[in-house]
């Protein structure tokens, strides 16, 4: 139960570590964005346009997909890819609880309904072995997420995709330039959806989103849907909606991708030193870390731990208060959601993604945050188990 403190306790004033700076990175390349920014205000062209086609061409090259289209958001680019399969009211997409709620709200508004499978414990990603089971008639597209920055099990999906005549909507929004067995999240389905939102590991200044496919009429329906259907002239042949992607966030994008490669680097170089700290201040068998499975390149969008004693709000709280940046990625899994209650499913439905819900935090993981900080990070969480340790026995002993 107890565990040794180290000599080399945490002083009293160490630095406060945020969860993400995007401010640092920033600093890192201001020249690069102040003069793409000024590019696209001397233009005055701030819709689609040069900039998002050469940033689309960029994307495709670095996905290796044949097409990429962009658009307002990673929500919208699920919705679009959606759209562009031509969902009917009451088709099926399956999907997993356990993340970012535009995933499910992505497959209703494009008129289907989202058929949640549980997860798989060790990768967070959807649990394989109940997709078949959740095939119906009314089945149209699997919907992985790759959660965290790492790929779900594709060679499972690809297999069942293919036996019922599947779509694939890969759910890419946290893992550009992750990969399964060489090849890029973006081309393991039959579209890939990106997110640019500030805080995934591709940010931008703003919203924006991106859907990669190599089908031809799809990429087309894609450019149709994201103007309304127009096909010029204000002839309108699909109704779409109105998600295009700004020239100002093309080029900040354009930039940024340059530099994407290194920064995964950095946050794969910090995944690694979290398990040596883990392991140097005796938590690595009380704490579970993100494990990187064969033939997957894991991008870390987010570090996720579990710490399940039923405390995990107790040090979360802690750790705040000792100025550790820290979040739950997702408190509440989606089959739960109340905007959800009309599709019946009930809590013990999916075990494993509520237990992921109740006993997982994430930790700093941002390229920048070097050594030092980790192992600031690393020393709190120490102290505060052992505070929580400590309590309990003492909690314990007065009860017996
Ligand atoms: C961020 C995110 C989205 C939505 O992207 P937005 O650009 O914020 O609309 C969708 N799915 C997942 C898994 C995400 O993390």
């Amino acid at each position: 139960m107890s565990h040794i403190l180290p000599i080399n306790s945490l002083q009293e004033t160490s630095q406060p570590v945020p969860l993400i700076d995007l401010v640092e990175q920033y600093g890192t390349i201001r020249d690069e964005i102040q003069e793409a920014v000024q590019r696209v205000f001397e233009s005055q062209a701030f819709v689609l346009g040069d900039e998002v086609a050469q940033f689309e061409q960029q994307v495709a090259e670095y996905c290796d997909s044949k097409y990429a289209i962009g658009c307002a958001s990673g929500s919208d680019a699920l919705l679009l890819a959606l759209m562009a399969l031509d969902l009917k009211e009451g088709d099926e997409v399956i999907t997993t609880p356990y993340s970012f709620f535009a995933t499910a709200s992505a497959i209703t508004r494009a008129g289907g309904t989202p058929v949640f499978i549980d997860i798989d414990p060790d990768s967070y990603n959807l649990d394989v072995n109940q997709i078949e089971s959740a095939i119906t008639r009314r089945t149209r597209a699997i919907m992985p997420v790759h959660l965290f920055g790492q790929c779900a099990d594709m060679e499972p999906i690809w297999r069942l995709a293919t036996q019922y005549g599947l779509a694939i909507v890969e759910d890419a929004a946290q893992a550009i330039g992750a990969s399964y067995r060489g090849r890029k999240a973006g081309v393991l389905g039959t579209a890939g959806c990106f997110s640019f939102f500030p805080t995934k590991n591709l940010g931008g200044a703003g919203d924006g989103g991106l859907v990669t496919t190599d089908d031809k009429d799809i990429a087309a329906r894609l450019k149709r849907l994201r103007v309304h259907g127009d096909v010029g002239g204000y002839t309108h042949v699909d109704i779409g909606i109105n998600s295009r992607l700004d020239a100002l966030q093309a080029a900040v994008l354009s930039v940024k991708l340059r530099h994407l490669d290194s920064w995964s680097d950095g946050r794969r170089e910090n995944a690694n030193r979290y398990n040596e700290l883990f392991e140097e201040y005796g938590l690595a068998e009380r704490v579970g870390t993100p494990e990187e499975s064969t033939g997957k390149h894991h991008v870390y969008n987010q570090f996720t731990i579990r710490v399940e004693d039923g405390n995990r709000d107790e040090i979360l709280k802690r750790l705040r208060a000792r100025q550790v940046g820290c979040s739950i990625y997702y408190p509440k899994p989606l089959h739960l959601q109340e905007c959800f209650s009309y599709l019946n499913y009930k809590s013990g439905d999916f075990p494993q993604a509520e237990r992921a819900a109740a006993g997982t935090i994430a930790l700093p993981i941002f390229a920048e945050l070097g050594a030092e900080r980790q192992r600031i990070v690393v020393q709190n969480l120490q102290q505060v188990v052992a505070e929580l340790d400590q309590e309990s026995s003492t909690s314990v002993r007065k009860a017996a």
